[in-house]
Order: C-alpha cells, then sequence, then structure tokens
C-alpha cells in the first residue's frame, strides 16, 4: 500500500463505528473498538525498526521497553491530540486546599526570610561558590526535605508546596534553586518515594532529608539525549550479592557536594523474544565507596556556583540491595523520576520570570526616553505585555498540574513535559525582553551597577542561568518527541501495524481492517460542530476561549491525522512537523489552564478587569501562535532547510566560512 493511499483505504471501508463516551480515555476507547489490547505492545508491532540503522533501533527499543503505557484515562492534555476536549478533568481549577497550603505556610515564610536574610544570590555568583552556613542554614529549615515524609525525617510536604518553594528559590537564587532541585527532584529522594523498598527509604531518606546532598547520574559524554549508548558498565560479582561498577558520568549537578548519588549503569543485557536487549539498571551508590572519585568540577555560562561534577567509577563495588526497583528497570525510574521531577522546573521558572516581569514593569514606568517613560513606547509595551501573559499562563499550567498530581489524578506525563517545555523556553524569552526593557543596564553586572552608584538589578545573571532549563531534565527537542510519541501513540496501536514490515501479512491485513473500523467512526466526528456547551460558572470571555479550543483540539487532531496519512511509518522522521502540533496541544493547554485560572481567581474575588485582561490578552497571543504553527503545516521550507543542513554537513558551502577568523 502507498503511504498516502492510507486514508482512503482506511475510510473506505464501510464499517459502522462503535464510538463510546467521548469522556472515555483512547486506550480503552481504542481497545475496545478495535479489540486491540490495552497492555504495553512490544516496541516491535507498534513501529517498524527494520529500516533503521543499528544505533536507532537500539535506542528505540529501549525507550520502547521502558515506556509505559499511557493510563488508561488519558489525560487533558493527551487527549488533545485525538480531539477530545477534556474540560471537565481541569474545571473547577483544581486549586490547592486551604489545608495543604496552610501546612506549608511555615515553612515557606522561614524560606522567604532566609533568602532574603542570609542569601547573596550575586556574590554566589561571582564567587561561584555556595558558604557552607548556606547549606546549613537550608537544611535547618528543612529545605533538602520538603517532599520527604516526616517518619523518615522530611516536612511531609505536597507538590504544590514544594512548587511554590521552587517559585521562592527561582526568584532569587538559580544557584541554590538547582542545588536544592536537583537533589530532591531528581537525587536520591524521588526515586526512592516512587520505587524504594522499606530498607531504602529507612537507609537513605532521613540522611538526603537532614542535609547530605544527592545527585543524579545518567549522562556520560557519548550518552547525552540518547542513553541507549551509556557505557558505565556494572558487572555482577560472582556470588551475585553486588555489582562492581566501572566507567564515568559527565555534568553530575551537586555531585562535587553529595553524600549519595542515584547511578544508572548498563548491566549483562537480556535475551527477549529471541533477541539481545540491553538493560540499564538505577543503584543507590555511597560516594565515599572506595573507588569513587570525583574527578572535575565543570563550570558553565550561568549557575556558576552549579556543584557539577565528573564521578569516576573505578572497581566500585555496590551491593545487590542498592538497586532502585528491579535490575533492568533503571531507564523507568529515571523516566518516571523525571515525569514529576519536570515540575521543579517550571515552578523555578514561574519565579524568575515575576521577578524579571517585576524589575521591566518598574524600569518602563521609570525610565523616561524621548519625553515618556519607555512604557509608553509601543514596542516595549509589546514585551511587558507578552511577559505578563506568559507568566500567568505559566503559573496556571505549572499549578494546575502540580495539584492534579497531588490529587494523583491519573497519568500526567504530557502535562508535565509540556510544563517544563514551554515555562523553560518562555522564561528566556522573558529574560530576553528584559534585559532588552533594561538596555545597557540589562547587560551591566550587578556588582559594576553597584559600583557606579545604581541599584544592583541583576538581569544578566538570570538571564545567563535560565538558558541551560532548555537543556537539561529533557532538551526542548527532546520534551516535542517525547510528547509527540504519546500524541501518535493511540493511532500506532491502531494502525501502526499496517506499515510494519517486521510483522506476518496477516497480522498487517487485520491491522488495515481494526483501523478502517475506528477511523470510519472516528474521523468524521472530527468534522462535526461542537454546539455550544455553556460551562457552569465561566465567565464569558473565557467561555468564548474554551470553545475556540474545543474546536481547535479537533482541528489538531485532524491534522495529525492527515499527516499520518501523508507520511506513513515516515511522519516520526518529520520532526519540524510534529513539534507544530506538539506547540498547538501544549498552547492549547496553556489557554485552557489560564481560563481555569483565570475563573478561580475572579471566584476568589480578585479584580476582574485585571484577571481578564491578563487572560484575555493571554489567550489572544496564544492564538496567533497557533495559527502559525497550522500555517507551518502546509507551507514551509522544513525540506529545503534539511537539504541545507545536509549539504553542510558534507562540507558545502566554502562562503559561508570564508573572511572569518578559524
Ligand atoms: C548545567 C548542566 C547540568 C546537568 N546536570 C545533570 C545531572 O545532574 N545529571 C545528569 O545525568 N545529567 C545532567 N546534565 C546533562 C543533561 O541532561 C544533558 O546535557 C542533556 O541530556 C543533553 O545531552 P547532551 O548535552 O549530550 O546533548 P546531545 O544529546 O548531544 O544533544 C545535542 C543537541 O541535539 C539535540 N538532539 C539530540 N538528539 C536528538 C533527536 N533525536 N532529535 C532531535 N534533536 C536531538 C538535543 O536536544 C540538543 O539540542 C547536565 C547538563 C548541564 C549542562
Amino acid at each position: 500500500m502507498g503511504q498516502s493511499s492510507i486514508l482512503p483505504a482506511l475510510l473506505g471501508l464501510e464499517v459502522r463505528a462503535t464510538m463510546k463516551s467521548p469522556l472515555e480515555a483512547p486506550e480503552k476507547q481504542i481497545a475496545e473498538e478495535t479489540s486491540a489490547k490495552p497492555e504495553k505492545p512490544l516496541a516491535s508491532s507498534v513501529i517498524d525498526t527494520s529500516k533503521m540503522s543499528k544505533g536507532q533501533r537500539e535506542a528505540l527499543e529501549l525507550a520502547e521497553a521502558s515506556r509505559d503505557p499511557l493510563d488508561d484515562r488519558g489525560s487533558f492534555a493527551s487527549n488533545l491530540f485525538i480531539g477530545r476536549y477534556d474540560f471537565d478533568r481541569i474545571y473547577p481549577y483544581p486549586a490547592q486546599s486551604e489545608q495543604d497550603r496552610a501546612a506549608g505556610e511555615e515553612f515557606l515564610q522561614k524560606l522567604e526570610n532566609y533568602l532574603r536574610e542570609h542569601v547573596d544570590a550575586d556574590e554566589i555568583d561571582r564567587t561561584g561558590e555556595i558558604p557552607p552556613e548556606n547549606f546549613r542554614g537550608l537544611a535547618e529549615i528543612g529545605a533538602f526535605g520538603i517532599k520527604v515524609p516526616k517518619k523518615y525525617g522530611g516536612l511531609g510536604l505536597s507538590q504544590s508546596n514544594y512548587g511554590r518553594a521552587a517559585v521562592l528559590l527561582g526568584s532569587w537564587d538559580g544557584n541554590v534553586a538547582a542545588l536544592v532541585s536537583a537533589h530532591q527532584s531528581i537525587g536520591v529522594a524521588q526515586p526512592l518515594l516512587l520505587f524504594g523498598t522499606e530498607e531504602q527509604k529507612q537507609k537513605y531518606l532521613p540522611r538526603v532529608a537532614g542535609g547530605e546532598i544527592s545527585a543524579f547520574a545518567l549522562t556520560e559524554t557519548h550518552a547525552g539525549s540518547d542513553p541507549a549508548t551509556m557505557s558505565l558498565r556494572a558487572d555482577p560479582t560472582p556470588d551475585g550479592s553486588a555489582f562492581i561498577l566501572n566507567g564515568e558520568k559527565l555534568w553530575c549537578t551537586n555531585g562535587v557536594k553529595a553524600g549519595v548519588l542515584v547511578v544508572m549503569a548498563k548491566t549483562p543485557p537480556k535475551i527477549v523474544a529471541g533477541k539481545e536487549r540491553k538493560q540499564i539498571t538505577a543503584f543507590i551508590v555511597d560516594v565515599d565507596t572506595p573507588g569513587l572519585e570525583i574527578a572535575y568540577r565543570c563550570r558553565f555560562m550561568g549557575l556558576r556556583a552549579l556543584y557539577n561534577a565528573v564521578v569516576k567509577f573505578k572497581d566500585v563495588r555496590v551491593p545487590r540491595e542498592n538497586i532502585i526497583a528491579k535490575e533492568g528497570q533503571g531507564l523507568k525510574v529515571a523516566l518516571m523520576t523525571l515525569n514529576t521531577g519536570r515540575l521543579t522546573l517550571p515552578a523555578a521558572c514561574v519565579g524568575v520570570s515575576k521577578r524579571l516581569l517585576e524589575i521591566s514593569r518598574k524600569w518602563a514606568s521609570e525610565r523616561v526616553q524621548w519625553g515618556v517613560p519607555i512604557g509608553k513606547h509601543g514596542a516595549i509595551a509589546g514585551k511587558i505585555a507578552e511577559m505578563a501573559g506568559n507568566v500567568f499562563a505559566m503559573e496556571a499550567m505549572t499549578f494546575l498540574s502540580s495539584s492534579l498530581l497531588d490529587r494523583k489524578a491519573g497519568d500526567l506525563r504530557i502535562e508535565t513535559a509540556m510544563c517544563k517545555m514551554w515555562a523553560t523556553e518562555m522564561t528566556w524569552k522573558i529574560a530576553d525582553d528584559a534585559m532588552q526593557v533594561r538596555g545597557g543596564r540589562g547587560y551591566e553586572t550587578a556588582a559594576s551597577l553597584a559600583g557606579r552608584g545604581e541599584p544592583p538589578i541583576s538581569v544578566e545573571r538570570f538571564l545567563r542561568d535560565c538558558r541551560v532549563n532548555m537543556i537539561f531534565e529533557g532538551s526542548s527537542e527532546i520534551m516535542r518527541l517525547f510528547i509527540a510519541r504519546e500524541a501518535l501513540d493511540p493511532h500506532l496501536k491502531v494502525g501502526g501495524a499496517i506499515f510494519n514490515t517486521q510483522l506476518p501479512m496477516s497480522e498487517r491485513a487485520k491491522a488495515v481492517f481494526t483501523s478502517g473500523k475506528f477511523y470510519a467512526g472516528w474521523y468524521p466526528r472530527q468534522w462535526l460542530p461542537n454546539g455550544t456547551r455553556k460551562i457552569d460558572n465561566l465567565h464569558r470571555d473565557l467561555q468564548k476561549q474554551v470553545d475556540y479550543a474545543t474546536a481547535t483540539s479537533k482541528k489538531l487532531a485532524r491534522g495529525l491525522f492527515h499527516a499520518m496519512a501523508r507520511f506513513g511509518p515516515k511522519l516520526d522522521r518529520e520532526q519540524l512537523l510534529l513539534s507544530r502540533f506538539v506547540g498547538i496541544a501544549t498552547e492549547l493547554f496553556a489557554i485552557s489552564a489560564t481560563c481555569s485560572y483565570g475563573q478561580h481567581l475572579l471566584g476568589q474575588g480578585k479584580a476582574s478587569e485585571e484577571v481578564l485582561s491578563v487572560a484575555n490578552y493571554f489567550c489572544r497571543s496564544a492564538r496567533l501562535r497557533i495559527d502559525n504553527h497550522f500555517a507551518g503545516t502546509h507551507r514551509n521550507a522544513d525540506k529545503r532547510g534539511y537539504q541545507l543542513t545536509q549539504e553542510l554537513l558534507a562540507d558545502k558551502h566554502a562562503m559561508l566560512r570564508d573572511g572569518i577568523v578559524r
């Protein structure tokens, strides 16, 4: 079957669809309609890996083997891709309860006071060191065990309260924010809370909650975004009671100060379905174990006081009981840890962005040029409005997701990935715009400003510090691929087998039938008008935005389907096209969270003209971005751009290197 013929082929099958309730999760619904199994399928049955290079195949198979299928119920954000707009899942806004808020108040007040009185962010940036008394002070107020349950010596606070702490930290100092966040969002605490045995929790959680620093070591020189290329080995001892670790880890944040690490290592491969499959296992490793060496401290453009290390392992013996989860489940541990851990960065971004908005707002009203405050010039006003809208949406998305997480409201991996990707990119834009608003003063260091008698307002420090947020804990590109993979999942399950040349013809033919049955019902419905569904107590301005989002999620689903029909199994190579679909869904999530949060604030008696002004502005600008994404799905220069890059990689276009010092 030609790739472009899938759509008529699928729709040509005259089978009556039996679509269930629109609130049912895609996986369940698809399973029922197609008798496809909702359990996790083998990667090979969903994605054809036969034409991939060895490296690509291994990376994909490892990633697929570590991926849990999306929760049966789907989620608000994942359902956007199949044209299902479940506003009920996020409305009324799942606000933090008064009780939970109160539980965090005492600590948050202490943290705020501590930061203001004892943490000198510019000095930390200048010296590249966080003073030892700050480590002690933060430990004393409990900042290293915010989410660790009280019975293990922590504060036992919720994700929402942890997020509020991250806002405070982000607004003050990126270095301390990174220290505290790497320690408990990806360091020992989070994976142990998710997967640890009772013995492991009792042994390690009181230590890390008390201030013994922890870190997470996954990256290696040759294993960045692609963990399949990991080379640090963990070989079992002959009696099987321990593993011997050999190799090296790169860029381990907190490594220089850590007492205990989570280390991902390659354990002996297993044979799965007749083929050798790589195994990655997560270990808890005490830094004082003989053979472990903190070999080098890495330094960066920003986060200058990050205690980031190259860690060497030479015959490091780690007992079997230090495995987190099971042997071979290391990547799953890492992915699941990050699914939650990823919410800390957007919360910190809310703090950075609010601070930069405040700096910009004040400066735009004080600084007079050409006879008026610069905020009266349209070009500057435009930047500040954009910052304000994005701050509002960022807070809405991040705390909506945090609160859903606290309520254990299903699988939120898409929401947390969207928050991470969107918030880190918007924060970078906000930092860039804040620098422009402050002009030369934005580029000048705080110390230099102070030296000539001006207020030491840092913008350049925030700009330097926030850039890395788009690189670590899943780079923006990897986040887009991750979200796209989940977006395509329901469709891959229904129709992926058709194109999988590794499957027998009978199975592929069956897939044509089952997918035809499904799409014959699903596809026409994506064209049906929505009708108007008046949402209880939603302000009419916000209702309009929700109506738009409802219709646009169907348009998104149609677009994605058309792209699948056009590119067939090669769609996964169309990264720029997929990134536009991911961009549309993320903006729809942002609009929806903004509306839900906006109504919540109105209900709390906040000034309606203020709430609606910022919410309406944000939605309007997000809709323009969505228009751009849609336009790009039809008209773009992707193919030419790709071709041009391949030419450059092949050493052509020498004129572009002429006339420079090399
Ligand atoms: C300051 C700092 C702190 C860090 N802290 C930690 C830590 O505590 N623990 C830890 O384990 N690691 C840590 N890292 C590592 C970080 O997670 C990696 O830098 C990140 O995973 C990206 O890997 P890489 O830098 O090797 O980039 P690469 O994987 O080499 O990627 C380079 C570029 O290519 C893109 N790219 C790669 N693959 C694809 C693809 N398939 N499709 C499209 N684009 C792609 C990437 O997005 C990136 O833009 C840290 C890094 C830094 C800089």
